[in-house]
């Protein structure tokens, strides 16, 4: 293990007490009363260091699940390969809380992790996580810092490091390729070079993992404020075609992932489907282009198109079906917008996807369809205009 010590290092760190949330520190003090072990641990702590405001709290003990379920009224025991204790504060907001894991794991053949219900000490988690940075522990009663492997020294000098070989650990889990390549645009820190070789080198490895697991990940690596930089080093990597196959970049792409990450700066909402529609959207037109020549209608050839473009998708990253009808939605209104048809602007200003589909056609016309301005500024004016004026 690098940097690896059988004594921590301790730093006091008096976080102000604003910024640690208000659940995470119920849930530490209630473990803590009882007697157990406690800390914060993972990417807030990384967080709260580099002065960011974490997206989650984790908590860490050594209380087993069952006996964290037990100080909890609202809290349930989840997870197979990994347990851990939930603990609601709403219908979607909860504190996740795991216990110190022995840092042994049961792996199948080809390397990847079946189980990792083990449980250990402080200083046996500390080394089943992913890279230097995300293993600090953050003890709130004694307001220190405790360090196993080196991560504060790396958060100063902005490297990621992984925590034992690189190698091995991706192939435990290939999902920490991607998260490698998210922390280091998110904290614009370096990956090591041992990072950078072996994900290189096995990129492919990611075909393996769960399209559903991928889609949450996807969320996590597109819906930020550094989303197209992700996405060039995805594609530097070779990581991109294991997500996308049928993607390849273009000024749209670039264009919406950096739109993207100006609402999100913006406080503005954002929805996978907007990404996604863009990801595959030459690929259903090539599709479309494709399948009209053999059948005449236009419709029927466009929702061919889009089923298998979406069936090609979700074989990689998978998506909720409410999420493939928006995808689709916005597909089928770009040739209807286009159109500027006076008799189906109305109807148009009113569909619940309007808002979405003429994002995507503004998006265009400042991209790959620089021909489509006229078409976007019509909408942009038809949306200020009363509505009666329309028919
Ligand atoms: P963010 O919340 O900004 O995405 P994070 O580091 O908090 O970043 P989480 O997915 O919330 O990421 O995970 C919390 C912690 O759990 C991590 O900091 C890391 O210590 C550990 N962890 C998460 N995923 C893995 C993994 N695939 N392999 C090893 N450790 C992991
Ligand atoms: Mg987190």
């Amino acid at each position: 293990m690098r940097g690896s010590k059988v004594e921590p290092i301790r730093q006091s760190i008096q976080f102000p007490k604003k910024f640690l949330d208000k659940n995470a520190l119920r849930v530490v003090n209630t473990i803590h009363k009882a007697g157990f072990e406690v800390y914060l641990v993972g990417g807030c702590v990384r967080d709260l260091l580099l002065g960011l405001e974490p997206k989650d709290f984790d908590v860490a003990t050594n209380a087993k699940p069952e006996q964290v379920h037990k100080l909890f009224k609202r809290s349930r025991v989840i997870g197979r390969r990994f347990r851990l204790v939930h603990v609601m504060f709403g219908a979607r907001d909860f504190i996740e809380v795991a216990t110190f894991r022995s840092g042994k794991v049961q792996t199948a053949k080809n390397g990847v992790i079946m189980r990792d219900n083990r449980y250990g000490k402080l200083e046996n988690d500390v080394v089943r996580r992913d890279f230097n940075i995300n293993a600090l522990y953050y003890d709130v009663h004694k307001q220190e810092v405790i360090d196993y492997v080196g991560g504060l020294k790396d958060i100063e000098a902005s490297e990621i490091h992984m925590i034992g070989e690189a190698k091995s650990r991706f192939k435990e889990d290939p999902v920490r390729m991607i998260r490698a390549v998210r922390f280091s645009e998110k904290l614009n820190a370096e990956l090591s070079h041992e990072i950078q070789d072996c994900i290189m080198e096995q990129a492919s490895l990611l075909s393996n993992i769960s399209p559903a697991r991928l889609y949450e990940e996807c969320i996590k690596l597109f819906q930020n404020e550094y989303s197209f930089q992700v996405y060039e080093q995805l594609e530097h990597y070779g990581l991109l075609k294991h997500l996308f196959k049928q993607t390849h970049k273009d000024a749209f792409i670039k264009k919406a992932c950096i739109n993207t990450s100006q609402r999100i700066k913006q406080n503005k909402p954002v929805t996978p489907a907007f990404l996604f529609a863009v990801f595959l959207w030459q690929a259903q037109n090539n599709r479309f282009t494709r399948i009209k020549k053999k059948q005449h209608s236009f419709n029927l050839a466009m929702m061919q198109a889009c089923d298998e473009t979406i069936i090609q998708q979700i074989k990689q990253v998978s998506l909720p079906k409410y999420l493939t009808a928006r995808i689709r939605d916005i597909w089928m209104m770009q040739s209807k917008l286009e159109k500027m048809h006076p008799k189906k602007v109305q109807f148009l200003l009113g569909h619940p996807r309007f808002r979405m589909g003429y994002d995507f056609l503004v998006l265009r016309s400042k991209s790959i369809n620089p021909e489509l301005k006229e078409v976007a500024d019509f909408w942009t004016k038809a949306q200020e205009e009363p509505l009666d004026s329309h028919e």
